[in-house]
């Protein structure tokens, strides 16, 4: 048996469904779904959306064809999660970050600790756009792709005070070390916010003090690295766009 998160769904013909879940030990795992058996019979279908799941998988024996899931259950539901509209916009966009990013049989176990401690996050928490902003930032960091925020990308020393954030070049720089014109500048403690997302334990930001206001303001000078740095922007941004407060 191998544990797993339902990621997304899609349906194939009348009975069958490709699953796409994350799991510690495989990396992302695509698998088809038909006429798995449930194995404890609850509220909650063990291969719904953002469900944590146990699953046994029949692995492809030959490439092209899909694995295919024998039996399933639920190990933690997420109920709060899926009767929230603002919790299943931001673990949408989460799953289609993790699905563009992690690779199937190569797995990441940091990224499936991180889904797992936002998802805890959201539960119940309300303030969706400051997991996003974690995660993110998390994100970035686990597949080695994290921003420089300790020392300008131009000359090397070490920011103190006021710097500009550029996604093209991948991180800080001085103000007086941008060479092009005026550009977006961001406060030393803005960036050290930044500095202690990205640094510290996952558990411990947990307790970190960041409003709405702040968070939305601090991920809009992330989330342009991001969408550099993958080469795509996520589609489920227009629905988090969508939500009161929230503007990219
Ligand atoms: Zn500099």
């Amino acid at each position: 048996m191998v544990e797993a998160l339902v990621l997304s769904l899609s349906d194939v013909g009348e009975e069958d469904r490709i699953v796409t879940f994350l799991t510690r030990e495989h990396g992302l795992l695509r698998a088809a779904a038909g006429g798995a058996r449930s194995l404890k019979k609850g509220r909650t279908a063990p291969i719904d959306l953002f469900v944590r799941t146990r699953i046994q998988v029949a692995y492809r024996e030959q490439p092209g064809r899909l694995s295919r899931i024998r039996a399933a259950e639920v190990i933690e539901p997420y109920l709060l999660i899926r009767e929230s509209y603002s919790d299943l916009c931001a673990a949408s966009y989460m799953s289609e970050l993790i699905i563009r990013s992690v690779q199937e049989s190569d797995p990441v176990p940091g990224v499936y600790e991180l889904m797992m401690n936002s998802l805890k996050l959201l539960k119940g928490e309300g303030n969706v756009f400051r997991t996003i902003l974690i995660f993110e930032l998390r994100l970035l960091k686990e597949m080695g792709w994290d921003p420089e925020l300790e020392k300008c990308l131009k000359c090397g020393d070490v920011i103190k005070g006021k710097s500009v954030f550029s996604p093209l070049e991948g991180g800080v720089l001085h103000v007086k070390c941008t060479g092009q014109g005026p550009q977006p500048q961001i406060s030393a403690g803005d960036l050290a916010f930044l500095r202690f997302i990205t640094n510290r334990s996952l558990h411990s930001l947990g307790n970190l003090k960041l409003n709405e206001a702040k968070s939305s303001q601090l991920f809009r000078i992330v989330h342009p690295f991001t969408t550099h740095h993958l080469g795509f922007e996520p589609r489920a941004i227009k629905v988090l766009n969508s939500l009161p407060g929230w503007s990219i």
